[in-house]
Order: structure tokens, then sequence, then C-alpha cells
């Protein structure tokens, strides 16, 4: 009865921590915060400078003593102390003006460790957060798709974040196969600066490299190489012969040579995948294709080259960057059923075989 009326004035609250954004869903209010997961500090003191979008902004461009930290790595808390204080200052913001003791649903990579998940324990614990339940990631996004998880049928979902691209296959609301690489945005925009620098002998930051991703960045499709060769940008940098400032003009066709050995990673990835799964599951996924979430899917020609190398359709979803808080909302929506339930970890197990595989890449 106490625990009744106790959850009767509760907050509840779902917490997409991404290694690129955060993003809060506060239940009755919706979404309330969107931040990038970074802050600046001062080197000595470890002061905050900056917090979310605002430390982002000084990314590559920090004064003297001020350092840029991404805590979030991999999706998973890197960095613990930064990661509590952030996300402090996050809920701050997301949840003013509420009332009451919040409870917490929070993605993460499917294949997460025992110790990952101690660490948002130990970080809700922190925050004063008595309830926090997990879900795997690929199943909030899949709900945040639109996808029905609870058909005894087999649904690939390829999420393509900043730190990692995560392969999940779903069947009866568990995972019963996840594999993560580390190449995702972070990887495609690195690509764009070695590439520059190989080729170009022209050195730019991360910043810039992400933007040329966003305004150039395609993958080569049949059908697109002759629009990638006509569209260009001019960007600023520094020459390596000179160590001066320059600027370059870049064509899309740069980008997707920059791009391309990573894209085929991914899309060799996806055809290993089915290779490990039962037939059956993969005539579903070959009936009923891949749905693609996370940022990156957003590059341009991206479903479609995927469809020419793995011969399988792909659909990206409506709000890429927000499946997994989509999902989570309509979860929090129902928090009783998940209070209701056993465990705190609201996930099916991942074999290990292809966990360690995972976290190996
Ligand atoms: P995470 O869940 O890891 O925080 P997101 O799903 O938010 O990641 O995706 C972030 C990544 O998506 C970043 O690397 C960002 O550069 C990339 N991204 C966002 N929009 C686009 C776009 N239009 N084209 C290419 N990449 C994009
Ligand atoms: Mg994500």
């Amino acid at each position: 009865m106490l625990n009744q009326l106790r959850y009767l004035f509760s907050q509840d609250v779902g917490l997409d921590l991404g290694t690129a954004t955060t993003i809060i869903y506060v239940r009755d209010k919706g979404i309330t915060l969107r931040q990038a997961s970074a802050v600046a500090i001062e080197k000595d003191s470890g002061h905050f400078i900056a917090i979310g979008n605002e430390a982002l902004e000084l990314l590559g461009r920090e004064p003297e003593g001020i350092e840029v930290i991404l805590p979030v790595r991999d999706g998973v808390i890197h960095n613990f102390e930064i990661t509590c204080r952030m996300l402090e200052h996050f809920f701050a913001k997301a949840l003013a003006g509420s009332f009451g003791h919040p409870s917490l649903l929070v993605g993460v990579p499917a294949g997460t460790t025992v110790i990952e998940r101690r660490a948002i324990y130990e970080a809700a614990s922190y925050l004063d957060i008595s309830e926090v339940f997990l879900i795997d990631e690929p199943l909030a996004a899949a709900v945040g798709a639109g996808l029905d998880i609870h058909q005894p049928h087999g649904s690939m979902v390829l999420d393509i974040g900043g730190g990692t691209a995560d392969i999940s296959v779903i069947s009866l609301a568990g995972t019963v196969y996840a594999y993560s690489m580390p190449l995702a945005g972070d990887a495609m925009d690195q690509a764009i600066i070695d590439y520059l620098r190989h080729e170009h002998a022209f050195l730019i930051g991360q910043r810039t490299a992400n933007r040329i991703k966003h305004c150039l960045g395609s993958a080569p499709t049949e059908s697109n190489s002759y629009a990638s060769k006509r569209s260009c940008l001019t960007i600023g940098g520094r020459a390596i012969s000179s160590g001066m400032p320059a600027t370059l003009e870049l064509t899309g066709e740069d980008i997707q040579k920059a791009l391309l050995p990573l894209l085929k990673k991914i899309a060799r990835a996806v055809t290993d995948t089915l290779s490990d799964l039962p037939p059956e599951i993969v005539n579903d996924i070959r009936d009923s294709g891949v749905t693609l979430t996370g940022g990156g899917s957003l590059l341009k020609n991206l479903a479609a080259y995927l469809n020419e190398e793995t011969e399988l359709s792909m659909k990206r979803a409506k709000e890429p960057l927000e499946c997994v808080v989509l999902g989570l909302q309509t979860l929090v929506d129902h928090m009783d059923t998940i209070r209701n339930r056993q465990g705190r970890d609201i996930h099916a197990s991942v074999p290990l075989s292809v966990t360690s595989r995972a976290r190996a890449a």
C-alpha cells in the first residue's frame, strides 16, 4: 500500500543516454531534453564550463586549460563521475517544475556487461533515483520504429548511432541476436579526416568532418554516382605542405570514396549475420527487410546502398534519431506493467558468444 502511494506521486522518466545525444522523456510532459552528451571542464579545478550542446560547440576550439569530455562511449558510461554530474544537470532541466520521485527506464545497448549495467544503477543512486529499469536499446528502438515486437517473427534492426552500429534481431519481445561494431557516425567523421589527409594532404578537425558528412556525404549507389560528382563544397583547413590555413573544394564523390570502406564493412556484417541465424529467422528477415534507426542512417542513399549490397530491403524509420526515446515513451506510459515484472532488466539474454564477438569488434 505504501509502495502504491509512493508511485502515485512518482515521475516516470525515459532516458536515452546516447554516445552523441542524451534525450529525456517525462511522462505527461513529452521530450523535455535533447542535448549533446558533452561537458567542457576547467582542467585545473574540474569546474564545469559548459554542458550539452554548448560544450560540444567548444570541441576542437577549446581555449587553453579547458577540455571537452564526451563521457559516454559506445552507448555505455565511460567516465562515471562526469556522466553523473552531466545527468544531474540534465535531470534538473528536464524535470524542472515536476514533483515526486522519478522512476527511470534507461535504454542500454544489447550486450551491455553486468559491470556496465551496474554503473547505470550507481549513477541513478547518485541522482537519488531509487527505481530504475533497463531495457535493451534495440527493443526500445524497434517499438519506437513502429514494429510489433511481440510477434513470433524475426525482425532485424540496424541502429547506426554515434559510436557504434548495432545489428539486432528481435523475436517475441526479446533480443535473439546482437552484434555491435565501432563503425558509426564518429567513424564516418574520422574516415573523412583520414581521406583528406592521405589523398589531399589537407588537415581538418572533427567538427568540420561532421559538417562535410551532413552537407555532402552520401553512400555510393549506381543511380547517384553522377549527382555526387556535381555536388561540391569549399572547406577550410590546413595544407600539410605549407602548414598554412587553406581551402579545398570537395565533391560528393570524394566523400563517397572516404566512406566506402566503412559502409562495405557494415553491409558485410549484415550479410554475415544472416549466416549465423536459424533459417526460419533468415526467411522472416528476407520477407520483412531491415529497419534502420539512429542518426547515422540519415546518411544520404544509405538505405539504397545497403539494399544493393545485401539484397535485403531496407526501411529507414520515420524518426531515426528518436526511435529509442519514442520506444521508451511507449513503455514509460505503461510503467506499472514494468513495475509488476520480476527483475529490473527488461531484456532477453543475448548469447554469450555473440556478445563477446561484438565487444571484440
Ligand atoms: P547516439 O544514439 O549514439 O547518441 P544518434 O542516433 O543520435 O547517436 O546519431 C548520432 C550520429 O548520427 C552522429 O554521428 C551524427 O553525425 C549522425 N547524423 C545525424 N544526422 C545525420 C545526417 N543527416 N547524415 C549523416 N549522419 C548524421
Ligand atoms: Mg542511440
